[in-house]
């Protein structure tokens, strides 16, 4: 299986967290290796994704017990053959690992550098087809930090004994750690190191609001006219449409999708790697493999399905580090098509709770009130100032006290027995009388006309940032009802106030922001 194959289907994720790929190719390589990421960047996948796709074994030297357990269960359950020796294992634990070892069928082995004193731990690895040492919280081998492990002076022994490549994690940028683990683990010798931060600071981040995705597109394309460029789509018949409508209006564009013949596909990379000026309006299905350094601009016509996927897609512009422009469209649509998906997604439970917390990341940077880049990067684990290179930053957002206005919806809701969508809620607020609303006595309800400051498009507005902030969700099971969740209560009982943007409620709004 091909490296995004087993990302999703071992791992569950639909793209990589910045720095990975790049981690996981080097590990994969069978390359020395030093990554230095914030901690929540997603360590653990760069060695566990690499042991997969390498021949044999790979141990892993953890100092954390609790987090070995945590880490060997969740292979486990994905139906990884992981296991692990610590001091915490009962004997038939210990005995199981040691028989899938026998057999050459464990992938990955976790084991507490205090294993590795035992004198019988060399002579079983020498047995076990190791291919792989990766060594989690490598500052551990650093005897001037606080973490300082005596056993972690024996990795570097065990590296030699086995004549393996070696990966090693940590979060502690500092040089001088990184020179001790330079000079303990890996004798010396310069590995390939990664250090890079998250940001990429050349992309000018923007998110606008979808009101005619057709048109804002082709005016944030006419504004870039002649620069290689990107516009993800959520359907394959969306690039055809788009790509033909760009055409239309005189760029040179072509369409790419995952339906289309082999052949097909990669002439249209073949082009858009050759050329200059070219356009393509693609699923995700494009981009894997697509290294192209000058790609000046990527546009979401809908909303990415979450934080990683959005910075990946984002990320494939200037790579060359030169000024590079994005866009991403958002509505309420996006939000309850992304939602509606992972529901009825056959995932299990804790997986989908997961995809929902990662769209909300991703609708908490559309809707933001603050620079999109903090925003985006705090998700990822590192604080930064505002960065003064987004939509935000160039023009500051007006926000406004929207309690009262969420406190109404949410009553609605209620009243409606949590079974409608927003487009009749807003019915109900705004006191139009329509069948529905006659059909169901809806115009007998305390909240009927209790929202008649707001037109329609302005609640639209107010239920989409309530779905964002995950006050409000679809209920998969009642055709996208909206039901209110926990953090809803507080707003209701009006124990907590919420702050909403004011420019998305502007009454008419003119197409995207095309900077120059
Ligand atoms: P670290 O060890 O760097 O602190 P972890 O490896 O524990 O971080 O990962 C932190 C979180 O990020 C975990 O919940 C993990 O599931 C999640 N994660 C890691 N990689 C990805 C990815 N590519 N897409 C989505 N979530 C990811
Ligand atoms: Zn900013």
């Amino acid at each position: 299986m091909d490296t995004q194959g087993l990302l999703s289907s071992v791992f569950g994720f639909d793209g990589f967290r910045p720095g990975q790929e790049e981690i996981v190719e080097a590990v994969a390589a069978g390359r020395d290796v030093l990554a230095i990421m914030p901690t929540g960047g997603g360590k653990s996948l760069c060695f566990q994704l690499p042991a997969l796709m390498r021949d044999g074994l790979t141990v892993v030297i953890s100092p954390l017990i609790a987090l070995m357990r945590d880490q060997v269960q969740g292979l486990q359950a994905a139906g990884v053959a992981a296991g692990a020796l610590t001091s915490g294992n009962t004997e038939e634990e210990n005995d199981a690992v040691f028989a899938a070892l026998t057999a050459g069928e464990l992938k990955l082995l976790y084991m507490a550098p205090e294993r590795l004193a035992s004198g019988g731990t060399l002579p079983l690895l020498r047995r076990s087809n190791v291919s792989l040492i990766a060594v989690d919280e490598a500052h551990c081998v650093s005897q001037w930090g606080h973490d300082f492990r005596p056993d972690y002076l024996r990795i570097g022994d065990l590296k030699r004994a086995l004549g393996v490549p070696l990966a090693a994690f940590t979060a502690t940028a500092d040089e001088e750690t990184q020179a001790e683990i330079v000079r303990r683990l890996f004798d010396g010798v310069q590995p390939e190191s990664f250090l890079r931060g998250f940001d990429r600071p050349n992309i000018h981040l923007a998110f606008a609001v979808k009101d005619s995705p057709r048109r804002q597109i082709l005016g944030f394309a006419a504004a870039r006219k002649g620069q290689s460029g990107i516009v993800y789509c959520g359907t394959r018949a969306k690039t055809e449409s788009l790509a033909k409508a760009l055409s239309d209006a005189g760029h040179l564009a072509l369409a790419y999708h995952g339906g289309m013949e082999p052949d097909r596909r990669r002439e249209v990379e073949r082009r858009f790697q050759q050329e200059d000026e070219l356009i393509v309006v693609a699923t995700v299905a494009f981009g894997m493999g697509i290294d192209k350094p000058d790609i000046r601009w990527v546009a979401h016509a809908d909303l990415p399905k979450s934080v990683e996927s959005y910075y990946q897609e984002i990320g494939r512009a200037g790579r060359d580090g030169a000024p590079a422009e994005t866009l991403t469209l958002f509505g309420p649509d996006d939000i309850r098509f992304r939602r509606t998906q992972i529901d009825e997604s056959l995932a299990p439970p804790e997986r989908r709770a997961a995809d929902h917390a990662r769209l909300n990341a991703l609708l908490g940077i559309a809707d933001a009130q603050v620079c999109r880049r903090q925003t985006l990067l705090k998700f990822f684990g590192e604080e930064t100032s505002p960065c003064g290179h987004c939509d935000l930053c160039d023009t500051p957002p007006e926000l406004f006290d929207g309690t009262t206005a969420v406190r109404k919806a949410l009553s609605a809701v209620l009243r409606c027995d949590q079974g409608f969508g927003a487009g009749h809620l807003i019915d109900v607020l705004m006191g139009k009388m329509t069948d529905k609303v006659r059909q169901w006595n809806h115009d007998q309800l305390s909240v009927f006309g209790i929202g008649k400051e707001y037109d329609k498009r302005q609640w639209n507005a107010i239920f989409r940032q309530m779905m964002g902030a995950d006050l409000l969700r679809p209920d998969p099971e009642r055709h996208g009802a909206l039901y209110m969740t926990e953090p809803a209560m507080p707003i209701l009982k009006g124990e907590a106030e919420v702050t909403l943007r004011k420019d998305t409620l502007a009454k008419s709004r003119k197409g995207p922001v095309a900077k120059a």
